[in-house]
C-alpha cells in the first residue's frame, strides 16, 4: 500500500520539478547542481555550464602557470546568450565564471586550471581567472549590489586560492590588458566598491 502510494507522488514531483526547472533553469538549478556538481567546480556554489573544449586550453595551473590576476569583464550580452556563445565552439571565446544580473547567479564555464580565452592577451589568459559580469558597458543598471556583492565573493575565493593580493594591481579590468581595443567594465564600474567588497567578504 504505501510503495503503491509513493510511486504517483513521486513521480508527480519529479514532473513538477522537471516543468520548474525549464521554464526557470538557472534560478532552481543552483542549489540541487552545487551539492551534485562539488567535485566539478572550483567555486561550490557555481553552476557548472561548460564552454566548449574549442574554446579553451586544457592546462594545468597553477603548475602549469602562475596565477596572479584576476580579470573582470562586462559582456555586452545578456547572461543566457554569453553562455551560449562560450558553448558555441566557433566563437573561439570563454571565461571562467559569468554572474547574472539580477541576482548575481554565478555559472563556471572553464575550470581554474585551464586556460580560458578572455582578455585578447596570451600572457593574461595564462596567468589570470576570467570574471564575466551580464550587462552592457553604459548601462549600469545592470550592475546591481547582487552583482557586485556576489562577484567580490567569487573574487575574494580565487585570492584566497591563489595568494593574489586583492588590490588594483591584480584584480583588473579588461581595459588595462596591454594590447586590449575593449573598454569593459566601462567607467561605471565601481571600483572602489568592489575591492571593498572583495577585501570584506
Ligand atoms: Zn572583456
Amino acid at each position: 500500500m504505501d510503495m503503491d502510494r509513493s510511486k504517483p507522488l513521486l513521480s508527480r514531483r519529479r514532473l513538477l520539478t522537471g516543468t520548474a526547472v525549464a521554464a526557470v533553469p538557472g534560478v532552481l538549478f543552483s542549489g540541487s547542481r552545487a551539492v551534485a556538481q562539488s567535485g566539478v567546480v572550483d567555486y561550490p556554489t557555481a553552476e557548472w555550464q561548460p564552454a566548449s573544449t574549442s574554446n579553451s586550453t586544457a592546462s594545468d595551473r597553477p603548475l602549469s602557470y602562475t596565477v596572479d590576476r584576476v580579470i573582470i569583464h562586462v559582456t555586452q550580452e545578456t547572461y543566457g546568450d554569453t553562455l551560449a556563445i562560450f558553448m558555441n565552439p566557433q566563437k573561439r571565446v570563454s571565461a571562467h565564471y559569468v554572474v547574472r544580473s539580477a541576482d548575481g547567479h554565478i555559472a563556471q564555464c572553464v575550470h581554474e586550471t585551464d586556460i580560458a580565452w578572455h582578455a585578447g592577451n596570451w600572457d593574461y589568459n595564462t596567468r589570470s581567472v576570467g570574471i564575466e559580469h551580464e550587462g552592457w558597458v553604459d548601462r549600469p543598471t545592470y550592475f546591481t549590489d547582487a552583482l557586485y556583492e556576489q562577484s567580490a565573493q567569487l573574487t575574494a575565493a580565487i585570492c584566497a586560492r591563489y595568494g593574489i593580493p586583492r588590490d588594483r594591481e591584480h584584480i583588473i579590468g579588461h581595459y588595462q590588458v596591454p594590447g586590449s581595443d575593449h573598454t569593459d567594465p566601462g567607467p561605471d564600474w565601481d571600483w572602489v566598491r568592489y575591492i571593498r567588497l572583495v577585501n570584506f567578504a
